[in-house]
């Protein structure tokens, strides 16, 4: 699949929408409006029990049936919901400080990405979260990693990462270089191999969900590692020194089930 692909028409305009944040590249997109829509944040009155009161674009964060992050757990009835399989090659990402995490951005360039039940979801950006978002049988990890992907019509598919505390991680290293502490500077340019990020094994939860944030948009494919990868103290500090804690707590499962896939 071609990059190109994801600059057509209004498809990124909604793949912007409804990602964590824009990337760089892609500011030009939005409109006056959706640079009005109501601030929000991880704690106090705009925090994640008021967004849906914040603004009637994030109605979904409260009222929504089929939200994220949940509580995964494994049963014996678990079968796989979608087949899915990976690709990813280096590419370049411009690293910013959003004011709610650090992201960074695939550049001008194809990154590879995700294949779901035949169709590819190209990478889009990737982010953090401290402490995880999901939790696996009621456990937290100090961090969550999602890479963000869409197909061509703006759907999005994440990939959730877990991070347990043990040796500096490469991947991160190589983000934790250049991030901003300062929202809003300047994004740095790094080349990086998404595949860094991936534990050996892939096998992984399933589930369809919503974006975590503000609004809290449905139709999101969720696929989420049972491995963990590592982050060290100092790394962790390190990014808690600029956001001590940006997660959504765990949502309502409800009526869905979650898949498990082996690989
Ligand atoms: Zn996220």
């Amino acid at each position: 699949m071609k990059r190109s692909h994801l600059f057509t028409s209004i498809t990124l305009a909604s793949v912007v929408t409804l990602a964590t944040a824009p990337a760089a590249s892609a500011a030009s997109f939005l409109s006056p409006l959706q640079a009005l829509k109501a601030s929000w944040s991880y704690e106090g009155e705009t925090g994640p029990e008021f967004w849906g009161d914040l603004d009637e674009a994030f109605a979904a964060c409260s009222n929504g049936k089929e939200q994220s992050p949940i509580n995964l757990f494994y049963d014996r009835e678990q079968t796989s919901k979608w087949n899915w399989a990976f690709s990813y090659s280096e590419a370049a990402f411009s690293v910013e400080n959003n004011g709610h995490t650090i992201q960074a951005n695939v550049e001008n360039e194809d990154a590879g990405g995700l294949e779901i039940n035949g169709e590819a979801y190209q990478l889009i950006q990737f982010h953090f979260h401290t402490p995880s978002e999901h939790t696996i049988e009621e456990t937290s990890f100090p961090m969550e990693l999602h890479l963000v992907h869409a197909n061509h019509a703006g759907d999005l598919a994440v990939l959730g990462v877990l991070m347990e505390m043990g040796n500096d991680h490469e991947g991160i290293e190589a983000v934790w270089e250049v991030m901003p502490e300062e929202e809003g500077t300047a994004a740095y340019s790094i080349s990086l191999d998404p595949n860094l990020f991936l534990p050996e094994s892939v096998t992984a939860y399933q589930y369809d969900g919503s974006l975590t944030t503000p609004p809290c948009s449905e139709g999101v494919k969720w696929t989420v590692l049972n491995d963990t990868i590592s982050i060290s103290e100092t790394q962790l500090d390190a990014f808690r020194d600029i956001y001590p804690q940006n997660y959504r707590p765990v949502q309502e499962l409800g009526d869905r089930e979650i898949g498990f896939h082996y690989h």
